[in-house]
């Protein structure tokens, strides 16, 4: 049964009390059955408080609304609101580390010479904090600590407690969303629509509306909740399987997609507007401007919810670089122009989950994917995610190890079965994933030859942007190809490269050097560089101890860098080898915990 009207209004200190009770279970059906008893008395609106409060806020976390009240603060509001000295309260804090214990002592203690306190309504203090979050940090610190006086003025001990915690961001109940949402589906609808009611906290994000929707219309209201652009979607997550034989027994023909390292965001267009929101629902369109930019100009003219991972690149040779190079970015407020030209950032899309009013989340995945082919404008700084689709042992390992080398951390394979879905906030097995279990770290530097260069892009245009590096493999006197190099030199390096190479310039590839990449310059085996990498990676694309680890693999160098010297004391011939570079990998694979 829903809300049939209530005139008066919620006290807070009912919600105070229950949260004295959930405090002291740890027990998620008594939880739920105290927040069902508090949901059953209250209005549409209250039971959003109720909900938003519960979860410690105010807002669903996509608004990104903060209290931003620091303990100083909380500490000078107490004592403004109970005439005790600051320095006391500071102490009774040190003492026991808990500052909505020292504001429920502190108003214990005023109690006995207070007389007179208004009571609190649940919407008092809820509007209050809601006043405080929107002011966020940037309001007056003297405004903002006299809203917290007044309310704690008002407040019984147990109130103040609550209060206080809350406004610091230490609830702490241990209430999670799925507690919620047993609790209304208990208040609201019967045990077998419980579902339902999480389905529709899964496409909207946001358990307060989902709580005043139940309240006010019931079960038939969530028809009202719908995928719309702007409004996260809960992300779909995936299983995980140690090996490509599983997951083929498991899923069958599937599509393959290299797992990109970097960070999940699910991009919102709308009305031109755009806004990038994390899987945890923050959002961050402010921290990548060049995101923003790109996929605005991939999805004009589109009302679109689409997903992808944002991975950091090398903008000199399109190398995926490190995920930590991202991290430089985030929560970033300063110098982020600068941040975005040093770590530029790439989208390799994977999913479509709304197009042009359309909703696809209960679309199979191949027609997911079809659809963000066909809208989506492939350019600058967007890309579509690697992907096959196969059901053949040795061509996924292939893929696999092609992904590894090229600078991801492995494949998610996708169902492509009729029930493909996309299940929004549920881990399931029609997405696994299958990372490394093994990583060859490279301890030691490793000299390789110079074979061939690709040109170069950005900063380097004009100039050779990545080079072809070879080892020596002195059974058969040919040169086989180990990686890209296009990090780590400085800019008096970048212009001594010229000088070094051209001298050694050939119309084609050098009969010796066996290679699959077509570089755009070739050279004769000369010069010779020392080289420092992450690991040694299982490559598809590199030619060096082809077939001897793997059947169609070589060994690759990931995430190369020059390491500051040319070995003008080498010559080729003294380069690194391929038995050094097989012992290397053998005696470096360590097992990924
Ligand atoms: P994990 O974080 O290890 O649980 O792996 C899941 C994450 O992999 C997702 O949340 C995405 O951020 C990321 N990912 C990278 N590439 C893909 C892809 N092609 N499809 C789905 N998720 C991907």
């Amino acid at each position: 049964m829903y809300y049939l009207g209530n005139p008066s209004p919620m006290d807070y200190s009912e919600l105070a009390c229950a949260y004295e009770s959930i405090g002291s279970t740890a027990k998620r059906l008594e939880m739920a059955a105290l927040l069902e008893a508090l949901f059953r008395k209250a209005t549409p609106d209250e039971a959003r408080m109720i909900t938003y409060l519960t979860q410690g806020s105010v807002a669903p976390d996509f608004k990104g609304l903060e209290f931003g009240v620091a303990e100083k603060m909380a500490l000078r509001a107490i004592g403004e609101a109970t005439r005790l000295p600051e320095d006391g309260l500071l102490e009774d804090y040190k003492r026991n580390g808990d500052l909505g214990v020292v504001a429920s002592e502190a108003m214990s203690r005023k109690r006995q010479t207070s007389l007179y306190a208004t009571p609190l309504t649940l919407a008092r203090v809820f509007e209050s904090l809601q006043r405080l979050a929107s002011a966020g940090g940037g309001g007056s610190q003297d405004l903002r600590t006299k809203l917290i006086a007044e309310l704690l003025h008002d407040s019984s001990p147990v109130e103040a407690k609550y209060i206080v915690r809350t406004l610091v961001g230490k609830l702490r109940l241990g209430v999670a969303a799925m507690s919620i949402i047993d609790a209304l589906a208990q208040a609201y609808v019967t045990k077998e629509q419980r579902d339902e009611v999480e389905a529709a906290y899964n496409v909207c994000s946001d358990l307060g509306l989902v709580a005043f929707t139940l309240a006010k219309d019931g079960i038939s209201g969530l028809a009202s909740i719908r995928v719309s652009p702007g409004t996260p979607i809960r992300v779909m997550l995936c299983e995980r399987l140690p090996g490509i034989p599983d997951i083929l027994k498991k899923l069958g023909k599937c599509a393959l997609e290299y797992k990109y390292d970097g960070l999940r965001i699910q991009a919102h267009s709308s009305g031109g507007k755009l806004a990038l929101y994390t899987r945890q629902m923050e959002e961050v369109s402010a921290q990548f401007p060049d995101v923003v930019g790109s996929l605005s100009i991939a999805l004009k003219g589109h009302d679109a919810i689409v997903e992808g991972e944002c991975v950091p690149v090398d903008q000199d040779t399109g190398d995926l670089l490190p995920f930590q190079t991202v991290s430089h970015r985030r929560g970033r407020k300063y110098g982020l122009d600068a941040a975005v030209k040093d770590f530029p950032v790439h989208v390799f899309l994977f999913d479509c989950l709304y197009l042009d009013g359309k909703d696809f989340t209960s679309v199979p995945f191949p027609e997911r994917r079809k659809a963000l082919m066909s809208t989506v404008r492939g350019g600058d700084g967007v890309a579509f995610a690697q992907s096959i689709v196969t059901d053949d042992e040795a061509e996924a390992e292939r893929f696999f190890d092609q992904s590894i080398s090229s600078g991801g951390e492995g494949i998610v394979a996708k169902s492509i079965a009729p029930e493909s879905v996309y299940r929004a906030g549920a881990r399931g097995w029609l997405w696994i994933k299958y990372k490394r279990d093994y990583r060859s770290e490279m301890i030691d530097t490793v000299d390789l030859v110079v074979v061939g260069a690709f040109a170069g892009r950005g900063r380097r245009a004009g100039s050779y942007g990545a080079l072809l590096m070879a080892v020596r493999n002195p059974s058969t006197g040919r040169y086989e190809t180990v990686t890209k190099l296009g990090s780590g030199f400085d800019d008096a390096n970048l212009a001594e490269l010229p000088k070094l190479l051209d001298g050694h310039k050939l119309k084609s590839r050098d009969k010796s050097v066996d290679s699959q990449m077509k570089a755009d310059a070739w050279f004769e085996p000369a010069v010779v560089m020392e080289v420092v990498g992450a690991e040694l990676t299982l490559s598809p694309v590199h030619t060096c101890a082809r077939d001897r680890l793997r059947k169609g693999s070589g060994l690759a160098v990931r995430f190369p860098r020059f390491a500051g010297n040319v070995r003008s004391d080498k010559k080729a011939e003294d380069a690194t080898t391929t038995d050094e570079m097989v012992e290397m990998y053998r005696a470096q694979l360590k097992k990924i915990e």
